[in-house]
């Protein structure tokens, strides 16, 4: 059961506007083929039938935050091929993006550990749907759907591990390997080799100047790994870039 609903999970859903996606929220419109996350997965059919009576199609927009640090958390996201990246704020003005959560995770995750305040700030950075779920619907599903929790609790151990790496990454490698990195774990996620991105957007990501994600960028692009024009990356040899990456990058998808 889980098999057939992995196999339908590589159809794109449609992009819903608003006015859909509030009619979705009762469950009518949406069907089990409109998700592509696997932690929505992990349930069987039928589970997941039920769920969509919960579960609301959003279309999240790049560059919008869903959290601040210190918000309560009153949704929990499941993204599909959207993006969402986790920024830790220091001294009110620095951001850094610490972890980055698509089609494999959950944003609100915290709630699963009993806290309903986000400790980060989760900012889309690729477009796309997602599914919703209220936070006190989360929390009554969670304590009696086992294969969700176990879902969860595997995800969570996920993302503290890329927590970490990302750390030490960021720590140790130089900002051509972060950046290939960075770039191809946006294309697992958002299952496209092209995708909008800037470099004030990505210096913030990467937590370099502006001027350092220039001359990485420029490094990959005269490799002929990357193309870019204003506004939009495009990967042009996936397999350049994973050698160009830092080995973050592997160990961060073994782990997934
Ligand atoms: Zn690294």
């Amino acid at each position: 059961m889980i098999e057939s609903l992995h196999g339908n999970l590589l159809t794109p859903p449609a992009l819903l506007p608003p006015a859909q996606s509030e009619r979705a929220s009762t469950g009518r419109r949406a069907d089990p083929e409109s998700t592509q996350n696997s932690l929505l997965a992990a349930v069987s059919r039928k589970e997941y039938r039920r769920l969509l009576g919960m579960l609301e199609p959003v279309t999240l927009t790049f560059g919008d935050v869903l959290y601040e640090p210190g918000d309560v958390i009153s949704h929990v996201y499941f993204p599909g091929v959207s993006l969402v990246s986790l920024l830790t704020l220091v001294d009110h003005h620095l951001a850094l993006e610490v972890g980055l959560v698509g089609r494999e995770g959950m944003v609100g995750l915290p709630l699963a550990l009993g806290v309903g305040v986000s400790s980060t700030r989760a900012l889309v950075q690729g477009a796309g749907v997602a599914m919703r779920m209220k936070s006190a619907h989360f929390l009554k599903e969670l304590g009696h759907n086992l294969p969700l929790q176990r879902a969860l609790f595997r995800y969570t151990h996920a993302l503290m591990a890329q927590v970490a790496r990302t750390a030490a990454c960021n720590r140790f490698h130089v900002v051509e390997e972060r950046l290939a990195r960075w770039l191809l774990m946006t294309r697992d996620r958002v299952q496209s080799n092209d995708f909008p991105m800037t470099q004030e957007f990505l210096s913030h990501m990467l937590g370099v100047r502006r001027v350092g994600v220039t001359k990485a960028a420029g490094e990959l692009h005269q490799r002929r790994l990357i193309e870019y024009s204003r506004g939009n990356i495009r990967i042009v040899d996936s397999h350049g870039l994973e050698v160009a990456a830092c080995s973050c990058y592997q160990a961060i998808r073994d782990i997934s």
